[in-house]
């Protein structure tokens, strides 16, 4: 007997209707062919290989193998499955050698409905025989591989183990495989595509839109007290995730949350693994746990209603961004994406890079990925269509309008230049309170121009702070030694403010107009994009340095 995929979906399942992609990949991964499926976080992947393996197996074809990196996630999924009543194990370091036999003798007598394994597993000659074995009886039915932008060293989790997976069409190429991920950009997904000889498969790519998202990005100034505030005003009592760059920030701002009332727990692989075991239960079994982590937290974490997910400091690239946020609102209840970052983010994330025993080829990709993180944080206009604009995809009038709380100018128009730049999702920091914009030009100039003389006068280049002090004509110990007080350039712009120069710096660095340099000191060097700025033909238009006012309280309309 054999059920349609939509009898699978609701006599197993126990759900009315597909979603979205989810009718058209499962049925033509049901008729053997290959996919390629980008949705995301939240979107109902899972379905997309379960069902088929489930129809196929009914069809006598055996066992679907599923690839997955992480242990947890494979525990989850078995145990839904084994609720669901289908017939689904793992096979993993956590089993002991009986264990493990027991699950390779269900297997062999084709008992199992699908099979999750760790990529490296796969490498294995047991494995591999193992899989030999099922295929010559006709009962291996379908490859699945999770997570599939692991295999990218361009995408923001590269497992290596996943490059191996090849092997798969390789050595049963009649075998069809669907290919997940919830996160990659057109560079990501060509290297998906070519690492793992899937040019043949039909690419299923869904809107990345998570409308009930808000996206905030707020200029870093004490970034403790900006969180704390954050939280307080706008989610307290709820849970959230709080990612920050170091172990030892995360420990230090767990505790100030907890000072300050917010049950906070830490969360990072530096961490007895019992401890980070208790505390990750706690944030999904309790209400109104606020994790502060690195990104080694999140990764296959289900819980549907995170409520805000915040950056105190910048990620690697928007493809983290993107997934990082993307734990916030599963439920589809209004969620927040909060973020401050500041000139000293800018600074680290360019010297990581410069620092890492990489390639030049490797560096250039992660400096435009960066970049493109950094052209979102300092744009004036939306997010949601700037995000969504980086994975491809234009914004669709009807996301705007779906979307919560649509406010009046949620009805903007295409603009005539034909950019999304126009449109406005009226869930964004940039829609709700248009950014004050100001003509930069002139402040930029005589920032450059003053970091030109500088280097020439003396030969060697400074930090920021040494460059602002000459620019607003402070007399410090540094620039009498220097005699950077003789410049003509010294207190050419006593009228800005520390904050404003210190924004127009940050952003020259966005965009490509400065270099910091990581080997000496964080010195500013020029760039050939500086050009056309000094010489006047460049206007630069930047966000004032003034955040916009908190928003109102939106909980109470929940
Ligand atoms: P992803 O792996 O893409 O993040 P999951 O496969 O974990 O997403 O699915 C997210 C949630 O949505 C799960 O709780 C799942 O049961 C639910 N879900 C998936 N498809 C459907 C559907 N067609 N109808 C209702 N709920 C669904
Ligand atoms: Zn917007």
């Amino acid at each position: 007997m054999t059920d349609s995929p939509g009898d699978i979906l609701r006599s197993v399942f126990g759900y009315g209707a597909f979603r979205g992609q989810q009718q058209a990949v499962v049925e033509h991964v049901t008729a053997g062919g290959d996919a390629l499926v980008l949705m995301p976080t939240g979107g109902g992947k899972s379905l997309c290989y379960q069902i088929p393996a489930i129809a196929r197996q009914q069809q006598g074809r055996g066992v679907t193998l599923v690839i997955s990196p992480l242990i947890a996630l494979m525990h989850d999924q078995v145990g839904a499955l084994h609720e669901a009543g289908v017939s689904a194990a793992f096979l993993n370091s956590t089993l002991d050698w009986e264990q493990t036999q027991d699950i390779e003798r269900q297997l062999l007598a084709g008992q199992l409905t699908l099979l999750y394994a760790a990529p490296e597993r796969v490498g294995t000659p047991r494995f591999l025989g193992l899989l030999d074995t099922l295929h010559a009886h006709g009962n291996l039915s379908l490859f699945a591989i999770d997570e599939a932008h692991c295999v990218s060293q361009w995408g923001h989790d590269f497992r290596p183990e996943y490059r191996q997976l090849t092997v798969l069409h390789e050595r049963w190429p009649s075998v069809p495989r669907i290919a997940l991920t919830a996160t990659a950009d057109a560079v990501t997904r060509a290297d998906i595509v070519e690492r793992l000889q899937l040019q043949q498969a039909e690419q299923f790519v869904s809107s990345f839109d998570r409308p009930n998202i808000r996206y905030s990005i707020v200029e870093k100034k004490d970034p403790t007290r900006q969180l704390l505030q954050f939280i307080e005003r706008e989610h307290e009592g709820e849970a959230g995730i709080v990612y920050c760059q170091s172990r030892k920030r995360v420990e230090e701002l767990a505790q100030t949350l907890c000072e300050a009332g917010i049950d906070a727990l830490p969360y990072h692989a530096g961490l007895p693994a019992d401890e980070r075991q208790r505390n990750q239960d706690r944030f999904l079994r309790e209400d109104g746990v606020v994790m502060t982590a690195t990104i080694a937290f999140g990764m296959g974490i289900d819980k549907p209603d995170v409520r805000f997910v915040a950056h105190v400091d910048m990620p690697k690239n928007i493809e983290g961004y993107y997934q990082e946020t993307g734990r916030a609102g599963r439920d589809g209840a209004p969620a927040d994406a909060w973020m401050a970052y500041g000139l000293q983010d800018v600074v680290n994330q360019r010297r990581m890079i410069d620092e890492s025993p990489a390639g030049d080829d490797f560096k250039q990709v992660m400096v435009a990925k960066l970049d493109a993180l950094l052209a979102l944080a300092e744009a004036t206009d939306c997010r949601r269509a700037r995000l969504l604009g980086y994975f491809g995809e234009a914004m669709e009038r009807e996301s705007a309008t779906d979307s919560i709380a649509a406010t009046d100018d949620s009805t903007a128009t295409r603009g005539s230049s034909g950019t999304y730049s126009r449109w406005h999702c009226g869930n964004c920091d940039n829609c709700l309170h248009p950014p004050e914009v100001w003509d930069a030009t002139d402040c930029a100039r005589k920032l450059l121009s003053t970091i030109y003389r500088v280097q020439q006068m003396s030969g060697i280049g400074f930090g920021a702070g040494h460059i602002m002090d000459i620019v607003r004509g402070k007399a410090t110990e540094k620039v009498a030694q220097f005699g950077h007080d003789q410049l003509s350039t010294f207190g050419i712009g006593a009228e800005f403010t520390e904050p404003q120069l210190r924004g127009v710096l940050r952003q020259l660095i966005a965009i490509g107009a400065l270099h910091v340099d990581a080997q000496a000191f964080n010195t500013l060097r020029l760039l050939p994009d500086a050009r056309p700025i000094l010489k006047g033909e460049q206007p630069v238009r930047l966000r004032a340095a003034t955040a916009p006012a908190p928003r109102e309280r939106v909980r109470k309309t929940r």
